[in-house]
This record gives structure tokens, C-alpha cells and sequence, in this order.
């Protein structure tokens, strides 16, 4: 029998991962650097020449492309739009990768193939009500109800990093809101909150050793976990406000939409599973109205925007 093949990509803010899937199991995988200048068609072209140096033997069984992009994004016309995350800014996938491989190319943004991910090939198999949520450099989600993933017109719905966890906030996001979750969780925003924490306790800035670091904005997120470790009294300030802003986001979305199944994912989350998931399932648990969910995190790790591209190519789900 003929075995299937498939092409996944995940475009990232900084990495670019390509694989190849045979009758829906990776084959080959291989990471390369994500463009930041060259154009509309940069990102495009270096997925087409990345496939013709690794992946050339496929190139006739390629059945369709799967793409989980960072957005903001225009699904239907498959191009990224003014992305926050790049200087590239504007970047098309869908029809320069179709006039490629002439073949089909769906694209969708990369908490939605989270939430396809584990709907398809993770822990959420067998469920109809389910939300994935990243929190990474940013905060994203992708969300899936009675069996239907939820898109929005443009197919940027779930926005749920700018949802608002405190309202009289003074902390600005990098979309220019307030009190944002991603203003106070997305690992590009730590060093701010960082800042805006120690000014605030200026006689616990003082005894911490990450004191001056942190009131000049320059406290990486994974120093600011490691001096919470420790014990540090700033570092264990500043994580509560994490912790606080991801029960706040995570409950809202839970209520919202009433899921049976909630995986969280994103590099910021997986390297401090210790300090950001039983604490913040404990004040999500107070502070929702419906059944409780299933709250895991996810076991499919760096690759869940690979498997949510892949679902997306053979199962076609949007
Ligand atoms: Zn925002």
C-alpha cells in the first residue's frame, strides 16, 4: 500500500522547524534560523530551499503542507500580517509554498496547531472541548468547542494573551494595552515586569542580589525563575505576580469556554513546570464556575506546533 506523506512546518519568532511525516510519523526533522529581513517572501523561501536541501527525495510524495506560523495572521490568504515578533513585519506562506510544491498548503497560527496537536496526536485525543495554551515569548491559545476549532474572521480568535488581569494595571503590554496576562507572563515582557515589581518594593530590590538588574530592565525571564529557586525575596515577588497573572488568564478562559481538556505548553512554562503549574492550578481552582478541566502540561514539548501542522495537513480539521 502506498504510504502517505506529509510536510509540517512550524515558523517561529526565531526558528524555523521542517519535518517530514510517513503514514503520520516523523521521519526527519530539521531546524533552521527564521529570516528577519529579505521581504515578503523571505520566510517562504528559505522553507522551499531548506525542503530542497534535506527533504529532496519527497518531493514527489508530498501530499499537503501543514503550517503553524507565529501571527497576527490572515488565514485564508495564508500571509502573516505585521507581525510583533519579526522585522519582517508582512510575510506570505500559503501561495508562494503552493506555487512550490503545487501542492495545498493550510496555514493557521501556532497555538491553534497546539490545540490541533493535542486533539489529534497528544493527551487530548477523545475530547470535543479543548484548549491549548502557550506561554512562551508571548501568550497565545487555541481553542476547539463541541468538536469545532474556533477562528474568528481572520483566524486570530483567543487572542487570550491580552486578555486583562488587572484591570487598574500600570504595566503595558507590547500591544500597548494595560494589565495584560502577556504583559505579565510572555517571557519578552519579564524583564519590564521585572522592573515595574522592584520599584515598587524598593526595600526588597535593595536586599536582593537581583535588586539592580531588575530596576534596570535587564533581568533575563530565566534569572528571574532561578533567583525565585533560591529564595530570593525579589525573585519570589515577581513570579507570584506570574503565577497570579497566569490564574487569572487561564481561569478567565476556562470559564469562557467551558473546556473538558486544558493542555499549557511554551518554553517559558515547560522549563518552570516547578514553580507555574500546580501553584496556578490551585488558584484557577477557585476561581472558575464550571466543571473542573483536565489540566495538564503538554507532553509533546518542542514539537506540539509540528504535530498541530501535521493534523492540519492530513486531517484538513479548518
Ligand atoms: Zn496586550
Amino acid at each position: 500500500m502506498a504510504r502517505r506523506v506529509h510536510l509540517a512546518v512550524d515558523v517561529g519568532a526565531t526558528w524555523t522547524r521542517l519535518a517530514v511525516a510517513v503514514d503520520e510519523v516523523f521521519v526527519k526533522k530539521v531546524v533552521v534560523r527564521t529570516p528577519r529581513e529579505g521581504g515578503r517572501l523571505a520566510v517562504a523561501e528559505e522553507v522551499a530551499r531548506t525542503f530542497e536541501k534535506e527533504f529532496k527525495e519527497y518531493r514527489e510524495r508530498v501530499e499537503a503542507i501543514g503550517i503553524g506560523t507565529i501571527g497576527p495572521l490572515d488565514m485564508r490568504r495564508g500571509v502573516v500580517v505585521n507581525t510583533p515578533n519579526l522585522p519582517l513585519g508582512t510575510f506570505e506562506l500559503k501561495k508562494p509554498l503552493e506555487d512550490f510544491f503545487n501542492r495545498p498548503v493550510y496555514v493557521v497560527n501556532d497555538a491553534v496547531a497546539g490545540v490541533l496537536a493535542e486533539k489529534y496526536y497528544g493527551e487530548g485525543v477523545g475530547y470535543n472541548n479543548l484548549v491549548y495554551v502557550t506561554i512562551s515569548t508571548g501568550v497565545g491559545g487555541g481553542v476547539i468547542v463541541d468538536g469545532r476549532v474556533i477562528l474568528g474572521k481572520d483566524g486570530n480568535a483567543h487572542e487570550i494573551g491580552h486578555i486583562v488581569v488587572k484591570y487598574d494595571s500600570d504595566l503595558r503590554c507590547g500591544c500597548g494595552g494595560y494589565g495584560h496576562w502577556e504583559a505579565y507572563a510572555g517571557g519578552a515582557n519579564i524583564p519590564r515586569l521585572a522592573k515595574y515589581v522592584a520599584e515598587r518594593n524598593p526595600s526588597i530590590s535593595k536586599v536582593s542580589v537581583i535588586g539592580e538588574r531588575a530596576l534596570n530592565g535587564s533581568l533575563e525571564p530565566r534569572e528571574v525563575f532561578k533567583a525565585a529557586k533560591r529564595g530570593d525575596p525579589l525573585g519570589r515577588l515577581i513570579v507570584d505576580e506570574i503565577v497570579k497573572a497566569n490564574a487569572a488568564g487561564l481561569a478567565s478562559v476556562i470559564n469562557a469556554y467551558d473546556p473538558e481538556f486544558v493542555s499549557i505548553g511554551g518554553s517559558v512554562f515547560l522549563y518552570n513546570t516547578d514553580l507555574l503549574y500546580q501553584p496556578v492550578v490551585e488558584i484557577v481552582k477557585k476561581n472558575i464556575v464550571v466543571r473542573p478541566p483536565v489540566i495538564v502540561p503538554t507532553k509533546l514539548g518542542d514539537d506540539v506546533v509540528l504535530y498541530g501542522a501535521l493534523a492540519l495537513a492530513v486531517y484538513r480539521p479548518v
